[in-house]
């Protein structure tokens, strides 16, 4: 399979899904069922999360060869550092070499709720750039390389124009592209975008997309990652909230109307965080692309 970067060279834009490994064999049965539907919308690329600390990369990568073998399209396999020495990381590499797989989402990640006082030491890596340097020192172009960028900054890195710098590292280590943190206001990422091309980083930085699905469960997520729920968002959701069709509709609404703005002004595609289910992002894509 191709990496990622190969498509840049003819697709102006790319739209692309995010899904994560399910716990259980029934969830990872429903799992192959959706991604085949999910592949009949032809994405560019999908890719799938990585446990805190690696507990369940085997199902990671099952995923990611099962949508590259099983229906031709290409895979990316998230992969974080946290926890891991450098010589486990190694071996972890090899082993998505080994698999055939040439795509990779780069992480620092997150120390586990059961560890929360971890810290690096001299084997391991402290931020994901240092993994980026690794993976291309030893293993040269063989794979394409994604890392995570933060419209708002990272959670532990409020000052912008510092975490901007941070991104720097990543993509002078050597990565391709760059898929941003959700958000919901557009000025957020337009403004990454040009603190980003002032101190000359190029590459591609696609927005990352949540359909809102489910008010509740967005509050927990940005309370965790850090994403702003904007005032427009909480005046358009928060009286919806106990009414699941009612949320959906204006969730697909919003999003079609957030993407369409994101791509009018310039955004290279949108990686959907599609939470392991079709709709609403069929519908989005569907209107958007
Ligand atoms: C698109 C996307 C996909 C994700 N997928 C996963 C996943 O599959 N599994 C998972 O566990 N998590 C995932 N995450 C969450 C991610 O692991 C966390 O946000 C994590 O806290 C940071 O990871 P990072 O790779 O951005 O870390 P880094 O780039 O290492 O940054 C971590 C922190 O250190 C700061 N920093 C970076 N470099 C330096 C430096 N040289 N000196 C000082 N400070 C520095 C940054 O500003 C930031 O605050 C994902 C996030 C995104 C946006």
């Amino acid at each position: 399979m191709k990496r990622i970067r190969d498509l840049f060279n003819h697709h102006e834009r790319t739209y692309s899904f995010e899904l994560f490994p399910p716990k259980t064999d029934k969830g990872f049965e429903n799992l192959l069922k959706t991604i085949a539907l999910l592949c009949e919308l032809k994405p560019d690329y999908i890719s799938c999360t990585y446990g805190a600390g690696g507990g369940n990369r085997e199902k990671t990568f099952d995923v990611v060869q099962h949508i590259e073998a099983r229906h031709h399209v290409i895979g990316m396999a998230h992969l974080t550092c946290v926890l891991n020495t450098k010589n486990d990381i190694a071996a972890i590499v090899e082993d998505i070499k080994s698999r055939g797989i040439r795509n990779i989402l780069a992480l620092r990640g997150d120390p586990p709720k059961d560890q929360p006082d971890w810290q690096p030491t001299e084997d391991n890596f402290k931020y994901s750039s240092e993994l980026v340097a690794f993976t291309r020192e030893k293993f040269g172009d063989y794979f394409g390389i994604a890392v995570a960028g933060f419209p708002e900054g990272h959670v532990l890195c409020p000052d912008r124009d510092k975490d901007a710098e941070f991104l720097k590292l990543k993509i002078d280590a050597g990565a391709d592209f760059v898929i941003t943190q959700l958000f919901f206001d557009n000025k957020d990422y337009f403004a990454y975008i040009e603190r980003l091309r002032t101190i000359g980083v190029k590459v591609r930085v696609i927005p990352g997309i949540l359909p809102i699905t489910d008010y509740r469960a967005l509050q927990r997520f940005c309370a965790v990652c850090g994403a702003t729920v904007t005032d427009e968002v909480k005046k358009i959701f928060e009286p919806l909230q106990d009414d699941q069709g009612a949320t959906l509709q204006a969730g697909t609404e919003f999003a079609i109307r957030q993407c369409q703005e994101l791509l009018g002004g310039g955004a290279p595609g949108i990686h959907f965080y599609c939470l392991n289910k079709v709709h609403p992002t069929a519908e989005i894509l569907e209107a958007v692309r």
